[in-house]
C-alpha cells in the first residue's frame, strides 16, 4: 500500500464525513467525497478550510445511496472507502422505507463497488442505535459492541432500523462474498462537537429547535455522547489500523440528558436562558404525547432507561482519549453560537 493512499469518504456534505475528511488530510492523504449533488462541493471545500485545512486534496464525485449511477468511477483507484453517508432526518418518515431503503442498499452498493475495485478495507459509519435496542436484556445491561439491535422490535424508529438493518447487511455482504473488503464498523453515540457551517446534522438542530423555546419541557431520557473530533479520529484509526478486521467500536463518553442539553445552553448563552427547557415530562405523558406528535416518536425506545455502556474497546483497540460529554456538548453550542445559528 502506498505511505498515503487515496481515502474515499461518501456523504462528504455531512457534519461526521466534513470532520472525517478534515482529518484524512492532516495525516496527508488526498480524499474523494461523493455528494449526490456536486452543488454543495465548494460548501465543504470553505467547511475544510474552516477547520483549517487546505482544500486541495479533495476532490468530487456524484453518487446517490437510492441509485447505481457513479459509485463504481467514485470508488475505483482508491484504497479505503469510509462510508458514512445515510438519511438521517430531524423527522421521522410515516413509511420506514424511505429511510431503511437508501440506508441498506445504499451500503450495498458501496461494498459491491469496493469489491469490484478491489478496495482493501471499508470502514462503516454506523450507530449505538444499532447496538442499545436487542431483545431481552435486564434492566442495568452494560451495552457494548457485543450487542446488536433487534430489527424486529416494534418500538424502533425508522431511523433505528435503517440503521441497524443496513449494518447487518454490511456483515452478512463481507460474509457471503468472495473477494469482499475488510470491514471495521464505527458505532458513534450520539454527536455533539463543532458543527462548521450552515448544513446542520440533525444533533444539532436539536439546539436550534431549543433556542426557540419550542420545548418548555422535554421528556426524561439520557443518551451517551460522542465528540465529533473523536468521531472522526475514530474513522481514521478504523482506516488502517492491523488487528481491528471485523470489529465493531462503541464510540462515547458520558451521558446527557436533553434537560443538561438546555442547561448547558443557558450556562454558555444566557440570553438564551428563557428558551431553554424548564422541567422533565412522566414518561407516561410522552407516551400520550407522541400519539399525537411523530417527532416525539423517536424518542419512546429511550424512556424508562438510562443505559449503562463501556467504550473500553474504542479507547485499548483504536487508541482514543475521549472528550467528556459536557465539553463536546460546550463546543457544539459555542460553535453554533459562532456561526450566528442560534
Ligand atoms: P448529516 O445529516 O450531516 O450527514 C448525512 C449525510 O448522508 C449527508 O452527506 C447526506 O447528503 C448523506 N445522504 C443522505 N441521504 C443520501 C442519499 N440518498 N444519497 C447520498 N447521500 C445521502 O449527518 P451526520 O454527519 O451526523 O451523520 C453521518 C452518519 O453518521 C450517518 O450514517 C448517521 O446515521 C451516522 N450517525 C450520526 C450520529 C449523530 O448523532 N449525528 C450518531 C451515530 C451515527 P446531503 O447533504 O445531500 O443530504
Amino acid at each position: 500500500m502506498p505511505s498515503n493512499p487515496e481515502i474515499v469518504v461518501t456523504g462528504a456534505s455531512g457534519l461526521i464525513a466534513k470532520h472525517t475528511i478534515a482529518e484524512f488530510l492532516r495525516r496527508g492523504h488526498s480524499v474523494r467525497g461523493t455528494l449526490r449533488s456536486l452543488d454543495k462541493a465548494d460548501d465543504v471545500r470553505r467547511a475544510l478550510d474552516r477547520l483549517g485545512v487546505d482544500p486541495q486534496n479533495v476532490s468530487f464525485c456524484a453518487a446517490d445511496l437510492t441509485n447505481e449511477a457513479g459509485w463504481d468511477e467514485a470508488i475505483a483507484g482508491a484504497e479505503v472507502v469510509v462510508h458514512t453517508a445515510s438519511p438521517f432526518p430531524v423527522t421521522q418518515p410515516d413509511d420506514p422505507e424511505d429511510l431503511i431503503a437508501p440506508a441498506r442498499d445504499g451500503t450495498l452498493r458501496v461494498l459491491r463497488s469496493a469489491t469490484k475495485a478491489a478496495i482493501a478495507r471499508v470502514v462503516l459509519t454506523s450507530s449505538t442505535v444499532a447496538i442499545f435496542y436487542p431483545s431481552g436484556r435486564p434492566v442495568g445491561h452494560i451495552y457494548s459492541e457485543e450487542d446488536f439491535t433487534d430489527e424486529t422490535r416494534p418500538d424502533l424508529t425508522p431511523y433505528f432500523k435503517s440503521k441497524t438493518i443496513a449494518e447487518k447487511s454490511a456483515w452478512d455482504f463481507i460474509e457471503s462474498t468472495p473477494g469482499a473488503p475488510e470491514l471495521v464498523a464505527i458505532n458513534p453515540s450520539f454527536v455533539q462537537g463543532p458543527a462548521v457551517d450552515a448544513d446542520l446534522s440533525t444533533s444539532h438542530e436539536l439546539y436550534r429547535i431549543m433556542a426557540r423555546g419550542t420545548y418548555p419541557a422535554v421528556p426524561c431520557i439520557s443518551f451517551p455522547v460522542a465528540d465529533v473530533r473523536d468521531v472522526a479520529a475514530a474513522h481514521v484509526e478504523a482506516a488502517f489500523r492491523p488487528g481491528i478486521v471485523g470489529n465493531r467500536y462503541l464510540i462515547g463518553e458520558g451521558q446527557l440528558s436533553l434537560y443538561d442539553l438546555g442547561h448547558i445552553m443557558a450556562r454558555e448563552l444566557p440570553d438564551l436562558r428563557s428558551k431553554v427547557p424548564k422541567f422533565e415530562l412522566p414518561d407516561f405523558a410522552v407516551r400520550a404525547m407522541a400519539v399525537f406528535d411523530r417527532k416525539l416518536r423517536t424518542v419512546l425506545p429511550e424512556l424508562g432507561e438510562k443505559k449503562a455502556f463501556t467504550n473500553a474497546k474504542m479507547k485499548a483497540e483504536l487508541g482514543l482519549v475521549p472528550s467528556g460529554a459536557d465539553e463536546a456538548a460546550t463546543a457544539a453550542i459555542r460553535s453554533l453560537r459562532d456561526l450566528r445559528l442560534i
